[in-house]
């Protein structure tokens, strides 16, 4: 059983690595044995999450990239292969939300939150594609939301860009299945991290009402986010393809 989940010698981007779900992610991949390459904007938080990783005993990098630019991804996905020789493991994790209703959201809005969260997800993956390929195999993972599922009044580009990512999801797990590469969504619940403590602020009652919905009875924690990660990365996962995984503690169950 342990060697099913050994990420050994698999070499892993983790987009927005640098915190928050992200840096849970690249946790779990760095203690299956993973080498993990965090890329996001803010180099001091990626020295940071490097320093992080590092301590786990991984082999552990940063990469500055904006996911929202295709010849930043280009040179992140180039830069991380010359590094490390291989790429098996994508997660585009990256995402921001601007919380407005549809009404007083700029167009200028919209676009930074489709591009960041989800014409991302396609430019790291079509970039990432011919080197999985080229090895036989690989495993991508995408992060969703509850917004993939539900609508809430004051997140609509949110929620396009989220349900938008599970279909992004189906269409590139059924297009690459047969070069052996698994496409995976995990859909977080309600999450403590730097988003999250910008929307409690911004929405009241949120706190309380998410505790009050989650059948597990508290937020979730980034770290919570590792075993699903090592999973969908492992060869435990290898006949598990285009699904969309909730981590929600039961949120989207509770009736
Ligand atoms: P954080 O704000 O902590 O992390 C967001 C990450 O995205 C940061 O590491 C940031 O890096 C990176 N990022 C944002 N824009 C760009 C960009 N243009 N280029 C490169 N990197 C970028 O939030 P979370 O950890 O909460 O969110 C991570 C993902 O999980 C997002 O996709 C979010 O939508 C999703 N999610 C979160 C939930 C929650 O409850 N927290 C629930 C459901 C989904 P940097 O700081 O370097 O810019």
């Amino acid at each position: 059983m342990k060697t099913m989940f050994d990420l050994t010698g698999k070499v892993a981007i983790v987009t927005g690595g640098n915190g928050g779900i992200g840096l849970g992610v690249a946790r779990g991949l760095a203690s299956a044995g993973a080498a993990v390459v965090v890329a996001g904007r803010n180099a001091t938080k990626s020295a940071a999450a490097v320093r992080n990783l590092a301590a786990l005993g991984a082999t552990a990098g940063q990469i500055e990239v904006d996911v929202r630019d295709e010849t930043s991804v280009r040179s992140m996905v180039a830069s991380a292969v010359a590094r490390h020789g291989r790429l098996d493991i994508l997660v585009n994790n990256a995402g921001i939300n601007v919380r407005k209703p549809p009404h007083e959201i700029a167009l200028s809005e919209w676009t930074q939150v489709i591009e960041t969260n989800l014409t991302s997800a396609y430019l790291c993956s079509h970039a990432a594609y011919p080197h999985m390929k080229a090895a036989g195999g690989g495993k991508i993972v995408n992060i969703g939301s509850m917004m993939s599922i539900f609508g809430t009044s004051y997140t609509p580009a949110y929620a396009a860009s989220k349900g938008g990512i599970v279909q992004f999801t189906k269409a590139c797990a059924t297009a690459w299945a047969r070069d052996n590469i698994q496409v995976n969504a995990v859909l977080p619940g309600w999450i403590d991290t730097d988003l999250t403590t910008r929307a409690r602020q911004e929405v009241a009652g949120l706190h309380d009402r998410v505790l009050a919905r989650t059948p597990a009875g508290r937020w979730g924690t980034p770290d919570d986010h590792a075993g699903i990660a090592v999973f969908l990365c492992s060869r435990a996962s290898d006949f598990v393809t285009g699904t969309a995984i909730p981590v929600d503690g039961g949120y989207s169950v509770q009736g």
